[in-house]
């Protein structure tokens, strides 16, 4: 994803000597020009025209100012939906990093926004902070984490949008907004904002003393472990169930605060073990149900522990693509139910398990638990499977459950239907345009899932 590292001066120089006797330099200049990106499972592409690494606030502002055309940013490129691709300029805050102050007293912490989460994690925790909670992995930017609604899980835990006491938003026109709860609609729509509100520099999170996790992990027949997710989500810190429905097993993970400082990290291993099985079952489908029933044989039961960012962050290297869409708490458990069932009656032949969380609401205008508790359903197809069967099938059924996207994850949503799963679209929108009437930071699938016409002098893609 690096730029290429090609001196352009120099190679300007040759294309002014040789004009006019060959073409060559003149081709070998639009190679220059060409920037690549490529986001973690492969599945958006993009060659901006140009890609920039700011360093500071008024490098991102001469940097509005000189651009033309649209205009995105990325982070750690995590997202499996279109939100970064452009033909225009490409944006990362990479440079923008590190924890810039805290408060030990009131717990707050201020990050550059391109701080990576286990980074900042890392740092907070040197400070004596931690954050409430945290995703399953932590390679995330925190701009990007946020601009999504990243979430783990925990039904009195919010997630990371959630956690913001202020950020700083830099507007199309340069204009820099430093924002929080006293900023009522506009504060409510940055703290979830798909990017195209503006540049965002840098964040204060509302964290806690720093904490000490354990991780408990259980395998049990799937029947068994729904029921106890129901029984067990209000009483623990946090839960995630993770079921093959094939197999009719799952495993399920408790969290909890533990006053143990003791650091209890097994080596994982289980990305080769997951690898394996998902070349065997994506080779012969017929051994799906079998090695799912034998995952208790391959897991044991087993716990976890440490600071508390250690234990959150996992580490992923089988590459999948995801959908992902937020039921109401309560419909949770059924809607699982229904998926399950669908996987196993069209026979989708699907080995990574299907992923359930819960997280609490927020006040977030576009976030995806704005206004009510959240159960998350996540299906998963390895990135060597088609994943256009299991999303057709699961889709219908998390839309009919009222079920709202993962702003970060596939999803075929128009922007009519979103309108409906977002009741305050509308005004996001009212507002983006506000910040940026000639909509430079929307990208041809912004404009599309927003509803807005393609045809603009700056923001038009091919
Ligand atoms: C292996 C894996 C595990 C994951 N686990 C979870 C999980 O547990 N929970 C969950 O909720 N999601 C999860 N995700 C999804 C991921 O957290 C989100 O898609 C998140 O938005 C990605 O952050 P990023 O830094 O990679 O941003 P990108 O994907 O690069 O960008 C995301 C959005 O942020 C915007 N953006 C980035 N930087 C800025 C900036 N400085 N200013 C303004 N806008 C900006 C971009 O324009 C884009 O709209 C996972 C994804 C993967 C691949």
């Amino acid at each position: 994803m690096d730029a290429p590292r090609i001196n352009r001066r120099a190679l300007l120089k040759l294309a002014s000597l040789t004009a006019g006797t060959t073409l060559l330099p003149m081709k070998l200049l639009a190679a220059a020009q060409t920037y690549r990106w490529q986001n973690w499972a492969g599945n958006q592409t993009a060659q901006p025209s140009a890609m920039h690494y700011p360093q500071n606030v008024e490098q991102i502002r001469a940097l509005l100012a000189s651009s033309n055309g649209p205009i995105r940013c990325f982070g750690g490129s995590h997202s499996f939906s279109p939100l970064v691709p452009t033909d225009g300029t490409l944006i990362s805050l990479e440079a923008m990093n590190g924890l810039l102050q805290h408060d030990s007293d009131k717990s707050t912490a201020t990050f550059a926004a391109g701080t990576r989460l286990g980074n900042a994690s890392a740092a907070a925790w040197d400070a004596g902070l931690s954050f409430s909670n945290e995703p399953d992995i932590n390679l995330q930017s925190l701009a990007g984490a946020i601009s999504t609604s990243t979430h783990g899980t925990g039904l009195t835990l919010p997630s990371q949008s959630a956690q913001i006491k202020s950020l700083r938003l830099i507007s199309a026109d340069g204009q820099l907004h430093d924002l929080s709860s006293r900023d009522g609609d506009l504060f409510r729509a940055a703290i979830c904002s798909l990017g195209c509100l503006g540049v965002i520099s840098d964040i204060t999170f509302q964290q806690q003393p720093r904490y000490y996790l354990r991780e408990v992990t259980r395998v049990m027949d799937l029947d068994k472990a729904l029921a106890v997710v129901e029984q067990e989500k209000d009483s623990v810190r946090g839960i995630e169930l993770f079921a093959f429905p094939h197999g009719n097993t799952a495993i399920i993970k408790t969290f909890e605060e533990t006053s143990s400082t003791e650091e209890i990290l097994p080596p994982d291993d289980s990305n080769d073990l997951l690898e394996m099985v998902c070349e065997v079952s994506m080779r012969a489908s017929w051994l799906t149900p079998t090695i799912q029933r034998l995952l208790g044989k391959f897991i044991e039961d087993g716990f976890k522990q440490g600071p508390a960012w250690k234990v959150y962050g996992n580490v992923r290297t089988v590459r999948f693509n995801e959908m992902e869409y937020c039921v109401p708490a309560e419909d949770g458990i059924a809607t699982l139910k229904q998926v399950c069932a669908t996987i196993r009656d069209n026979n989708i032949n699907v080995m990574f398990p299907i992923e359930f969380r819960y997280v609490r609401a927020d006040n977030s205008m576009i976030g995806m638990f704005g206004q009510r508790d959240g159960a998350t359903i996540s299906v998963h197809q390895y990135v060597k499977q088609d994943a256009t069967p299991l999303f057709n099938a699961v889709e219908p059924l998390l839309q009919k459950a009222g079920g709202r996207p993962h702003w970060g994850k596939i999803h075929t949503m128009s922007a009519d239907q979103l309108k409906q799963a977002y009741p305050e679209l509308k005004r996001f929108n009212e507002i983006r345009a506000m910040l940026d009437p000639q909509g430079r930071f929307l990208n041809a699938h912004m404009r599309t899932i927003l509803g807005e016409p393609s045809l603009d002098k700056v923001g038009q893609e091919k």
